[in-house]
């Protein structure tokens, strides 16, 4: 069994695709789950730019996503799901938000330090403006925060922040383990997503280095290709199996009704 738990579509602005395309995709790649999990509307709608609006959620994502679980039955298993972000601030709202739908899983994503989108292209400069290990830092600080906050089941690209290739030029060891006994005590699955080796960094998140953290608080493991275009669904599935076989075991965690179950790779 293999799941790609990470996809986006047009709605965020800077994804393209029908949320169908991503589906029939996974069909065509043999996966036996997809899940649809494009980026959360924000409150006061946020970097609308980057994201669906609210409107946008209850008019067009919610139905469509619904209705091609349906459509799909027998075919594929469609899950029903976001990306939503950790900003603190929210955290009420985001709540309040997910509360309301019957999401399968929420994938928690640190893509903000304050206003700064630091995985944001436009923004790349700014790495130079500031402290490498004080931006290092902050982005585990929040990573800990994020898990604390109880509002995910899914921790997302854990190592976003090498995405444009900088490097800490102090050790990280000792945050990085607070930020994982964090997420273990949240008993969250972490995924391997595939999307960094698409990057300047060309290497999957997270590093082997944290997955060597993550095996030691057998923390549990699941899939993401976090395609933004429906061509890279389940890409680079190969190397992520291997590193789901030596660091989580075999196994991947799955989800319905953001109720956590392993099974098998394969
Ligand atoms: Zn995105
Ligand atoms: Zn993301």
């Amino acid at each position: 069994m293999v799941v790609d738990y990470h996809t986006h579509n047009f709605l965020c602005k800077h994804a393209d695709g029908e949320i169908e395309e991503y589906i029939l995709r996974a069909i065509d790649r043999g996966l036996n789950e997809i899940g649809c999990s494009d980026h959360s509307p924000m409150p006061n709608n946020f970097d609308a730019q980057h994201r669906m609006t609210e409107e946008q959620f209850y008019s067009f994502y919610k139905p469509a996503v619904l209705e091609l679980r349906q459509k799909y039955k027998g075919r594929i298993s469609v899950k029903f799901a976001l990306e939503g972000d950790f900003f603190p601030g929210t955290e009420e709202w985001v709540k309040n938000f997910n509360a309301q739908h019957s999401f399968d899983y929420v994938i928690g994503s640190v893509h903000y330090l304050g206003e700064w989108g630091f995985d944001n292209p436009i923004f790349v400069h700014k790495y130079e403006e500031r402290d490498i290990d004080e931006t290092y830092e902050l982005y585990y600080d929040h990573i800990r925060r994020s898990a604390q906050s109880r509002l995910f089941d899914i921790l997302g690209h854990c190592d976003l922040v090498k995405k444009f290739g900088h490097r800490p030029t102090r050790t990280m060891e000792e945050v990085l383990h607070e930020s994982f006994k964090a997420v273990k005590a949240a008993d969250m699955a972490v995924e391997i997503n595939t999307a960094g080796l698409r990057k300047p960094v060309k290497e999957i998140y997270p590093s082997e280095q944290i997955l060597q953290i993550i095996r030691e608080y057998n923390i549990p493991l699941t899939l993401g290709s976090d395609a933004h275009t429906p061509g890279d669904v389940g890409r680079d599935f190969d190397l992520a199996r291997q590193l789901v076989e030596k660091y989580g075991s075999g196994k991947i965690s799955v989800f319905t009704n953001r109720e956590r179950s392993e099974i098998r790779i394969s």
